[in-house]
């Protein structure tokens, strides 16, 4: 894997960091009424590239250029696989803005390089706590699956919830994954909720009802919640007025950085 020179404001980042060109392994596309909605896109990992699950990195894409700059445009992007696997792994929401991801969509294939630098970000999991819930909607669920697959890669004996909502099955980010957890693991409960979704066989609407039922009980219950802003705020609320404390409530709000 090659390393890059600086090429951004250290102003932004400081000296100190670098970046990698990495080659795309691997892309899985959510296509609803035919756009592409997200797309999973694993990474080669570069060697020495350590961070924590639930941190984030900065994409860029080679050619893609700041408007009257020679400055690459990079975005934030949380890093979904685990640091305990061997590639980086990261799922976009496509915003079709002219932007990274929408460059992304249409130019990036399997052998195709993204710049990525970081890591960055301080939303980790306190491995000390024994009764974790996880609260994703939409891609807000990557810095999420990044903890679980690391704590159960670890193995644990730690009660864990992770309760998903999304609009349709087309939207519904790993899926197959979660539901083999679910299979697998006694000590994970997973709960998904499609809010747009007629057909959905399961529970219909926000994630809410379903915490107020089944969410673990008790001060030693963390809750690990990202999401849209709306969606959000609308979780910590809930959550607050189901009486669980504020200090219990971690998050990750994708402020623009
Ligand atoms: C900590 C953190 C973690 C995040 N994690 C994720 C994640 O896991 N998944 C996810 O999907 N999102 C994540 N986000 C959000 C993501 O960073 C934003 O959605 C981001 O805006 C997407 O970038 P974009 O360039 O595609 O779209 P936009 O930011 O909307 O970019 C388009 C904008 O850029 C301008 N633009 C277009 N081309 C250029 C150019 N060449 N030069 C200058 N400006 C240009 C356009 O005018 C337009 O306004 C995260 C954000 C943060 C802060």
């Amino acid at each position: 894997m090659q390393k890059f020179k600086k090429c951004i404001s250290s102003i932004i980042f400081g000296d100190s960091l670098q970046g990698y060109e990495c080659k795309v392994t691997d892309i899985k596309n959510y296509v609803d009424k035919g756009v592409t909605v997200y797309k999973t896109i694993r990474l080669e990992k570069p060697e020495g590239f350590s961070y924590r699950a639930g941190q984030f990195a900065m994409l860029a894409h080679p050619e893609l250029k700041q408007h009257n700059s020679d400055e690459l445009l990079w975005r934030a992007f949380s890093i979904a696989s685990s640091p305990l696997q061997d590639f980086l792994e990261f799922t976009l929401l496509i915003k079709y803005t002219g932007g990274l991801t929408q460059y992304i969509e249409q130019n990036i294939d399997i052998g195709s390089t993204l710049m990525v630098r970081g890591p960055f970000g301080s939303f980790c999991l306190d491995k000390s706590l024994s009764k974790i819930v996880f609260v994703a909607t939409g891609c807000g669920i990557t810095p999420l699956i990044s903890m679980l697959r690391t704590l159960l890669i670890e193995g644990t004996d730690k009660r864990l919830q992770f309760f998903y909502g999304f609009r349709n099955a087309n939207q519904f980010l790993y899926r197959e994954e979660l539901e083999e957890y679910a299979r697998k693991y006694d000590n994970f409960d997973f709960y998904a909720a499609a809010s747009d979704d007629p057909d959905w066989p399961g529970f219909k609407g926000y994630v809410n009802p379903l915490l107020t039922e089944h969410a673990f009980k008790g001060a030693d219950t963390h809750f690990y919640v990202c999401g849209s802003p709306v969606a959000m705020e609308s979780i910590i609320n809930h959550l607050k007025r189901l009486g669980y404390p504020e200090a219990n409530i971690h998050t990750e709000r994708w402020i623009k950085r």
